[in-house]
């Protein structure tokens, strides 16, 4: 399928008419509202929605600026919208688009003179830690290979409930936090910036319909819960990570901000790129078995530029395969106990590491520990992330003759905080 939006010079454009992907955009001056990315432009659903050219439901919506009414009505509404889309945007399609330039400017605005913000209001944020060689990397790390991975590991994707409230869209700058630290050879901790601050590349899944309080779900009904997926950057402080940690998993390491790419790239766009988990290395409990593949084949990259540098490096290349458990998995666990899950929810895949070094999803794992400098192409090189770094993710499913793009999900580091207002509070004291 071609859209005649898309000119000959577009044919590797993350956004062809098979993606369609979901955001919320405005130009300057305007309301933010929903919007699906096609090539270089966006449409503007709202506008659609007020000509009767889409329809997901009797009231409108899509002129409102989060996806979250869209994705509460379900595979239905979805797949509606997606086929009208198709139909306005394909060639030789419903001509009425294509034929009217005042209707077509309306409808599509160059994505060049558009702002993107979080697609969705996010719920609750939780993220797991199911990449297997992510795991067995940090557990070597920091316990050796023998005792790398934890005996429930291969029984449960483990995960922590983490901040909803500092999830942001690429763009957002991200602060460099204070936190408490302890060497391991000092007597007492200190409280001053993270020293070794990183990125963590993985997958976001989006929740779309809820489940109910003290009901358990399976995995299919999970699968189908998911509206899409987006690139996630779990920034993580690993010196305020390795004091605090033990027992109850990260709090403030993780708390300062998280990154999602600006498209929700749906399931139907990725339902050919579907694959199964890797096999077994321990039996699941039932609950946990799959029906059918529900882990996508994604290529994924992450890029480090330095304040000033001419070029971003490219500091790995990994596949979202490459986890132990899918995203449905992971929330059919979640759900077992009875916690009720809601729209809007996000679920963090975990670090997606493979077993290269070079495709390893995060700057712990690329320096070993910070014991392997990462040399980069503007001649410095990195243990950790520095002020003034940008690190930007990407990621597609490469089809036949075109690609299923996220686009990017980009973050600067800006310095810590003065500790002035914690010495004033000292004095009062
Ligand atoms: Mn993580």
């Amino acid at each position: 399928m071609q859209s005649w939006v898309l000119s000959a010079n577009e044919a590797d454009s993350h956004f062809p008419i098979q993606n369609l992907p979901y955001g919320v955009f405005a130009r300057k001056g305007e309301e933010p509202r929903c919007g699906v990315a096609l090539g270089s432009c966006i449409i503007d659903l709202a506008f659609l929605e007020a000509e009767g050219l889409v329809q997901a439901a009797d009231e409108p919506v899509f002129n409102q600026p989060q996806l979250n009414a869209f994705m509460s009505l379900g595979a239905a509404a979805w797949d509606n919208v997606r086929s009208s889309l198709q139909e306005l945007f394909r060639e030789n399609g419903n001509p009425v688009l294509r034929e009217s330039s005042t209707h077509c400017e309306r409808a599509l605005v160059p994505m060049a003179e558009a702002q993107l913000f979080l697609p969705f209001q996010v719920a609750e944020y939780t993220d797991f830690y199911a990449g297997k060689q992510h795991a067995m990397n940090i557990g070597s790390i920091l316990r050796g290979p023998e005792n790398a991975l934890p005996p429930n590991w291969l029984h449960i994707p483990i995960g922590y409930n983490g901040r909803a409230s500092t999830v942001v869209a690429s763009g957002h700058d991200v602060r460099r936090p204070l936190g408490q630290v302890k060497a391991p050879t000092a007597e007492v901790p200190s409280f001053k910036p993270c020293a070794r601050l990183d990125m963590e590349l993985e997958m976001g899944a989006v929740v779309a319909t809820p489940s109910r309080m003290g009901e358990p779900i399976s995995v299919q009904q999970a699968d189908d819960m998911i509206f899409g997926y987006v690139l996630l950057n779990d920034w993580s402080a690993r010196d305020i990570q390795g004091w605090e940690y033990q027992p109850l998993g990260p709090f403030q390491a993780k708390a300062f901000a998280t990154t999602i790419s600006p498209w929700v790239v749906t399931k139907a766009a990725l339902e050919e790129f579907r694959c199964a988990t890797p096999p077994r290395e321990k039996e699941l409990l039932p609950y946990l078995h799959e029906p059918g593949p529900m882990l996508y084949d994604i290529e994924l990259e992450a890029y480090l530029q330095p304040e000033g540098a001419a070029s971003p490096t490219r500091i790995t290349r990994t596949n979202y395969n490459r986890m132990y458990y899918s995203a449905a998995q992971q929330l059919a666990h979640h759900a077992i106990g009875g916690c009720k899950m809601n729209t809007g929810d996000l679920l963090g895949s975990g670090t997606i590491s493979g077993a290269e070094k070079s495709e390893f999803g995060s700057l712990m794992e690329l320096t070993w520990g910070g014991k392997e400098p990462l040399q980069l192409a503007d001649a410095t090189s990195r243990i950790f992330l520095e002020d003034g770094d940008t690190v930007t993710l990407t990621g597609w499913a490469q089809g036949n003759g075109y690609r299923i793009g996220f686009g990017s999900c980009s973050g600067t580091i800006t310095p810590a905080p003065a500790h002035a207002p914690v010495s004033k509070l000292t004095q009062e004291a």
